[in-house]
């Protein structure tokens, strides 16, 4: 069973959650003089790291609020979690 840590509720079973997309992509600073490249990059295209890599999931059946956990995309050990916008959390003992 895998546990995440939701800065607002505690650990959860990972069920509880909605995984919700790559925490690094960046909107285009000005959406209308953004190319259609620019565009295309922020809604298409992603890396696919192989380790350590921050993502966005939604506590759907908890507080359903979005929160922002480190996840190792290799060992899918999550690393560190914490609000949207604010600093993560280490987890303890890993
Ligand atoms: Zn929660």
């Amino acid at each position: 069973m895998l546990l995440i840590r939701c800065p607002h509720c505690g650990p959860r079973n990972q069920d509880e959650f909605a995984y919700g997309g790559d925490a690094t992509v960046k909107r285009p600073a000005d959406p209308a003089s953004a190319s259609d490249s620019e565009w295309h990059a922020y809604i298409y295209v992603r890396d696919n790291p192989r380790g350590p890599h921050e993502e966005l999931w939604h506590h759907a059946a908890g507080c359903r609020r979005w929160i922002r956990v480190r996840r190792d995309t290799l060992s899918h050990r999550i690393l560190a979690t914490g609000p949207v916008h604010g600093p993560l959390a280490e987890e303890e003992g890993r």
